[in-house]
């Protein structure tokens, strides 16, 4: 089923998950074991992250530079076929642009239209990605906001082979990304929220935010956001602190805030105790978010299934 379809059916708000699949060489037995306890909770749908080769320049003795992969993290395709067909939950695939040709994301579309998966979430990619050298008239998805519209050309059958009169439609579900804190090279958040308008125009059918730790930060965007005509359900992303190391590195890779009183309670504890700390933050924020009737709550729970385990356990599931 669409994502879409699950928000609009539902009665109460839904539970969602996001994981990220292993490192290259990495054992999918450990995430297997987190999966089997998100499946105890019935998550309509479980996203999983897509990763574009990580890139290092290194100098050469004559004074080159020549791109090194740092780090890879391949198998998106695969666990959302174990998701879909071991588990019987939806999966949700993150598409990037960065990192792919559109020919080369033409293929994993039609991949995961083969394997019956319905929903995507369309999102430009972290920038450390490896851009391959664009040649003989292939081309790229520059902004998420173009790769959302060649998901939607495919949905209408229009695949990039002109000749391709007769090719049949994909049926994608597509998601995007919000950030509530704004992107960190939007000039502000109007800027940015106009350029999410312009994905939902262009064939998107939901909003994912970025992971917040106040509340009034979402409940702000949201308003904004149905100021300037945007009407799709926006999906609140929560992530439980759970190391003091993450009072810094949270702020440096995903460019927000976190509150003063909770950099408080964190730096004044033994960090063993950190994630009862963020436990207990995050289930004020979605006793909170609950009460004002959020559509979903997504939680990015990455490869660690304890944390959330706490928090499913505090809210009574
Ligand atoms: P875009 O919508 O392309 O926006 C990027 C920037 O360009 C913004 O500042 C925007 O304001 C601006 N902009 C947009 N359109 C235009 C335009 N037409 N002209 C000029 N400026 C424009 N990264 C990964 O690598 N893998 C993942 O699986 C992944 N999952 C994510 C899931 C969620 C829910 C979120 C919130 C982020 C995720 N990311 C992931 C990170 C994401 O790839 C980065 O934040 C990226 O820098 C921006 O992605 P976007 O889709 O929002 O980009």
């Amino acid at each position: 089923m669409k994502v879409i379809e699950h928000l609009e059916k539902a009665n109460d708000t839904i539970i969602s998950f996001e994981i990220i699949p292993p490192k290259r060489g990495g054992d999918l037995n450990q995430l297997l074991s987190v999966l089997d306890v998100l499946a105890k909770y019935n998550p309509p749908f479980i996203d999983i992250t897509s990763h574009a080769a990580e890139v290092i320049y290194e100098e050469t003795n004559s004074g080159d530079f020549r791109v090194k992969v740092k780090r890879k993290r391949p198998g998106t395709l695969g666990i959302c076929a174990l998701i879909q067909h071991k588990y019987n939950i939806d999966a949700v695939p993150h598409v990037i642009c960065n990192g792919f040709t559109k020919e080369e994301t033409e293929d994993f579309l039609i991949e995961l239209h083969y394997l019956g998966i319905s929903n995507l979430l369309a999102i430009k990619g972290d920038n450390s990605a490896f851009q391959k050298p664009v040649s003989f008239g292939r081309s790229i998805n520059r902004y998420a906001v173009d790769l959302v519209q060649q998901i939607d050309n495919m949905n209408k059958g229009i695949y990039l082979e002109e000749e391709l009169l007769d090719a049949s439609p994909t049926r994608f579900s597509v998601g995007i990304a919000g950030y509530p804190e704004k992107h960190f090279e939007a000039p502000n958040l109007l800027t940015d929220l106009k350029y999410t308008k312009q994905k939902i125009d262009a064939g998107a059918d939901y909003i994912v935010t970025q992971m917040f730790y106040d509340n009034q930060k979402y409940f702000e965007y949201v308003k904004t956001a149905r100021e300037i005509g945007i009407d799709a359900p926006i999906i609140p992303g929560i992530k439980i602190l759970t190391s003091k190391k993450q009072l810094t590195s949270v702020p440096r890779n995903f460019y927000i805030d976190l509150p003063e009183d909770l950099i408080e309670e964190v730096m004044a504890a033994d960090d063993k105790h950190t994630v009862d700390i963020g436990v207990e933050w995050a289930y004020k924020q979605v006793t909170e978010l609950l009460d004002n009737g959020v559509p979903a709550l997504h939680f990015y729970v990455m490869q660690r299934s304890a944390p959330i385990k706490k928090l499913m356990k505090k809210l009574g599931y």
